[in-house]
């Protein structure tokens, strides 16, 4: 029997049934779409209290305490609800994004792309999964100049974490009913590092006999991905690879602000945009796509087993959008960002009295 990393450690809910979650607004967009959520989540009934932990970006010494306390919020209630935090180029400053997965070991981030009714794109049959390692990698932050004009940068495969997210994919496709899972590296160059991770993907496949399983070069990838997407079930990737994957197969499906993405660690899970974007150039423009983040926003509710309250913003969320009463501009509309939280507050609460949903 397959030991399940996935879905593990459910926060116990506090007195009265209410659950507490790390609400971490970030930069950006962010800020404005947490806080249409949090009104959605007030309407809907949802027996949830954040915490707020608000710190933005940019990264100095002080803020270190502020941003320590928010990585005890988050330990302790066991999910956040997160923006994105821009990252300047500055040689000092570092992303509290990747400070957060790396020091929380959210090892696994969880993108799932799927095509959505009514919003037109090349392609209308995407369903597939990015699975991608969240700590090591190319993201380890560990560069420096040898001598000037000599930049040395350390990526890390490990065999352990290699396992670790391979098994994690693996039980995603069985606990999910998905078919396959592809290994996507860059082995025939990158031998050491690569050939690991590849190496211990086929070993874990070993034992999952259930589940199909190939490879296939990153650069290959991002061309099928394109051009087939459909051939794609549950895919599993180094860190950087991740990445870049996720912001093709977003495009794919409508672009950034439609796919939501979780960070899962033992016991820790936050969910977000699956881009991560900051979205700064239209921060004060009222047009960004709220969707990405309330699917966020629902997948935690799915986690913390309040899937009633979940299908129940879900499904006001595709009235509204299948039906053209509220769209924003990245997917055809004109709806602002404020009027879609609106119309979606509006029609919650017309759910609720039609259903006596509590
Ligand atoms: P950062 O890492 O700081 O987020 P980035 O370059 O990775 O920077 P952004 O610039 O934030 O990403 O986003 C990429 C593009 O996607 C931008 O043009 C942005 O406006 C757009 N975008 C991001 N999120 C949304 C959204 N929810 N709705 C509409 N457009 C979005």
């Amino acid at each position: 029997k397959h030991v399940s990393y996935y879905n593990s450690n459910i926060p116990d809910a506090t007195y009265g049934g209410r659950h507490t979650v790390s609400l971490i607004p970030a930069d950006g967009i962010g800020q404005s779409l947490i806080m249409g959520i949090v009104e959605v989540f007030q309407n809907s009934g949802v027996p949830v209290d954040f915490e707020e932990c608000y710190i933005t970006g940019d990264t100095n010494e002080e803020k270190m305490k502020s941003f320590n306390d928010i990585k005890t919020s988050v330990l302790r209630n066991g999910t956040a609800l997160k923006g994105n935090w821009a990252t300047s180029m500055g040689i000092d400053s570092k992303s509290y994004n990747v400070l957060l997965r790396h020091d929380l070991d959210l090892y696994a981030n969880v993108v799932k792309f799927k095509s959505y009714p009514t919003v037109i794109t090349r392609h209308s049959n995407v369903d597939l999964i990015v699975v991608r390692e969240n700590t090591e990698g190319e993201y380890t932050n560990l560069e420096h100049e040898n001598i000037p004009g000599v930049i040395e940068m350390i990526k890390i495969i490990t065999k352990k974490k290699s396992e670790r997210i391979a098994k994690y994919a693996f039980n995603y496709a069985m606990e999910n009913n998905r078919k396959k899972v592809t290994a996507v590296h860059k082995a025939n160059i990158m031998k050491l590092s690569d050939g690991l991770f590849l190496k211990v993907c086929k070993e874990v496949a070993e034992s999952y006999p259930e589940i199909d399983f190939n490879d296939i070069i990153i650069d290959n990838c991002a061309m099928q991905m394109v051009s087939k997407p459909e051939q794609f079930d549950v895919i599993v990737t180094p860190n950087l690879y991740g990445n870049v994957l996720s912001n093709i197969a977003a495009a794919l499906v409508g672009g950034p602000g439609l796919p939501h993405g979780e960070n899962h660690g033992n016991g820790i899970h936050v969910f977000e945009s699956g881009t991560r974007n900051s979205g700064m150039d239209i921060a004060t423009k009222n047009i960004a796509n709220p969707m990405s983040m309330l699917f966020a926003a629902t997948a935690l509710l799915r986690h913390l087993q309040l899937s009633k309250h979940a299908q129940l913003i879900e499904s006001c969320i595709h009235k509204i959008v299948t039906t053209n009463q509220a769209r924003t501009v990245d997917i055809g509309g004109n709806t602002s960002t404020s009027e879609f939280f609106e119309i979606l507050v509006k029609e919650v609460e017309a759910y609720r009295y039609k259903r006596k949903v509590q």
